[in-house]
């Protein structure tokens, strides 16, 4: 028997999917196909601010268009709080996350007057015990971020940590990766608002999902280092990445929300068709 393949795509229903979405499933689903294994969609939509159901129902008309399918149901995060909750007490529990209460604006003043300026991301400490405890009192809204320095000391380094990457980072990292988390900061793992935030609720998904392949663009490289060491912290086994391109559009810049006239619905109303779409794309 060949070894386990389980791929994913994973969209926010924030808005209607463009080329670059197409060119992410599309690849996932492809070496899904290759590898005889199965391709899974993922809804996240934990950040109810910006979520539509009208974007998920159109993730699906969309994707089908394509010629995709997928198992079902697909995992909605919004309907799996639990799990995250779980996880984070999990790390609270091994002393890996502190209450943050500080504000956006906050926390860009802290950085600008860090010694590196904005270069360096954002890490803190958990407030002393009375005030942690009289904010609370308040009722004051606070985020659960990862403490890097406590994860450091818990796991004696960073060394160990690495991925391999199938594809290409930006800078065209290949193969064995040593993660480099403290790129991140203190990420926040829980936000005030909604309760998880994406590393996490990714990191939970993936592993209870099998999902043996991460395929996804170079954008997302980066959290890669984070998600790496939140699977460490947790016990939680490392997939394989292969990063890929970023389609560019023909002013040279990356697909993204914002062009409307872009979205796959547009170009479908405009008559392309998945067959052009492909081709184009060089699948
Ligand atoms: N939901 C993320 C996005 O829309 C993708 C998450 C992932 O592939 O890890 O960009």
């Amino acid at each position: 028997m060949s070894a386990p393949f389980v791929t994913r795509f994973a969209p926010s229903p924030t808005g209607y999917l463009h080329r670059g979405h197409a060119f992410s499933a599309l690849t996932a689903f492809e070496a899904a196909r290759a590898a005889g294994g199965t391709f899974l969609l993922r809804i996240e939509d934990i950040d109810a601010t910006r979520v539509r159901p009208a974007f998920e129902a159109a993730i699906f008309e969309d994707l089908a268009w394509l010629g995709l399918s997928w198992p079902t149901p697909v995992r909605r995060q919004s309907e799996h709080m639990a799990d995250y909750e779980a996880a984070l007490e999990q790390l609270r529990a091994r002393g890996l996350v502190y209450r943050c209460f500080r504000t956006r604006r906050e926390i860009a003043q802290a950085m600008a007057s860090a010694p590196h300026g904005a270069m360096e991301q954002f890490r803190g400490a958990p407030l002393p015990p009375e005030e942690e405890a009289e904010r609370l009192d308040r009722g004051e809204p606070f985020a659960w971020r990862l403490s890097l320095a406590a994860a450091e000391a818990r796991l004696g380094g960073f060394d160990r940590l690495s991925f391999v990457e199938e594809g290409r980072g930006p800078s065209g990292e290949h193969g064995s990766i040593a993660a480099r988390p403290e790129l991140g900061g203190d990420v926040v793992l829980a936000r005030k608002d909604v309760g998880v935030a994406y590393h996490l609720a990714v990191v939970v998904d993936d592993a209870l999902q099998g999902v043996t392949h991460v395929i996804r663009g170079q954008d997302l490289f980066e959290a890669t280092h984070v998600q790496r060491l939140l699977q460490a912290l947790l016990d939680l086994p490392t997939p394989v990445y292969r990063h890929h391109r970023l389609l560019v559009g023909p002013d040279g810049k990356r697909y993204a929300k914002r062009d409307r006239a872009e979205t796959l619905r547009a170009l479908r109303e405009a008559g392309v068709t998945p067959a052009e779409l492909r081709a184009e794309m060089g699948l």
